[in-house]
């Protein structure tokens, strides 16, 4: 499914010291009625919480990273789950040391410092299903 989609404005803030980073995009997200849209943000967490789909046995494995890392670039959408905006994220984070990894951004992501710049469309909301052959929560095919 391709749509093509109409910008009808960009929120853009910082998020709180301590928060967790994916509900407060979340939480943004439902406050102010947000159904579709773009993320992307950079800062820093106090710790990481990131997942990595394992296609074979399609699961998802966690990652905890308890150390305070920069975010380089976090990525994503918003579209609805079972009638609730979701934010769909990928960050990639860095070290002391500048060494970088990444992944599906999961709560427990705790910020530091966060600046993001979440990118509005207009038209009805992309929606999530199961998807059988991935075992993930993808867009539906539109009707
Ligand atoms: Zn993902």
């Amino acid at each position: 499914m391709i749509r093509t989609l109409k910008p009808v404005g960009i929120l853009m803030g910082r998020l709180p010291y301590g928060a967790d980073l994916l509900a407060s995009l979340n939480q943004i997200c439902a406050e102010k009625k947000i159904t579709l849209g773009r993320i992307e943000a950079i800062g820093a967490v106090q710790e990481a919480r990131l997942q990595y789909y394992d296609q074979g046995k399609k699961q998802y494995q966690n990652l905890r990273v308890k150390r305070p890392l920069e975010i380089v670039s976090l990525v994503g959408n918003v579209s609805l789950k079972e009638d609730h905006p979701m934010v769909h994220a990928h960050i990639c984070l860095a070290d002391d040391e500048g060494n970088a990894f990444g992944g599906h951004l999961a709560p427990g992501t705790i910020v530091f410092a966060c600046e993001f710049t979440l990118q509005l469309f207009e038209g009805p909301a992309f929606e999530r299903g199961h998807d059988t052959q991935t075992g993930l929560p993808l867009w539906k095919p539109e009707d």
